[in-house]
């Protein structure tokens, strides 16, 4: 019997989002497994002005965001042969989220891409770390290499 059967790819549709997603979708092919996918949309919009970042507090932009997310979604989707009943896009902590939908849905492994930083970016945290201390599934992480 197969070890894994339920693999979640979490997406952030930043630029290396591919790679992750293909790593995901081999891994998911190699134990005939279902894949599916999470993307969530963190709880502060923080977006770039010419003052520097702001955060529209008045605004409230939830219904677009989780539009035009779950757009891009899909794209990714089509592209892996995940069908619509397989993706979630959620608003909130993508840490806290994102394991409490692969609890939730009985996932066996979460990959998310790691970008393997060292120093005050490390003591500060990134998702990958966060979703392998909360997890209670395993997780695989994804090097990402930064230009
Ligand atoms: P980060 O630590 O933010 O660089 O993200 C590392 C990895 O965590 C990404 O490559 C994704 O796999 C996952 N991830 C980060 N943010 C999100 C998000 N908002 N929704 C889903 N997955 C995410």
């Amino acid at each position: 019997m197969s070890r894994y059967k339920q693999v979640l790819l979490a997406t952030d549709f930043t630029e290396h989002w591919e790679h992750v997603a293909a790593s995901a979708h081999d891994f998911a092919n190699k134990y005939n497994a279902q894949l599916s996918l999470v993307h969530i949309i963190d709880n502060l919009p923080i977006t770039e002005s010419i003052y520097g970042p702001i955060i529209p507090l008045e605004v409230d932009l939830t219904a677009q965001l989780l539009a035009s997310a779950r757009d891009k979604a899909l794209t990714i989707a089509k592209t892996f042969s995940i069908d619509e009943q397989h993706i979630w896009v959620k608003t909130g902590s993508p840490k806290l989220e994102i394991t409490r939908i692969a609890t939730e849905n009985k996932i066996d492994l979460i990959v998310v891409g790691s970008h393997g930083r060292h120093g005050l970016a490390l003591l500060l945290g990134s998702t990958a770390n966060s979703v392998l201390h909360y997890a209670n599934c395993d997780v695989m992480a994804v090097r990402l290499q930064d230009h």
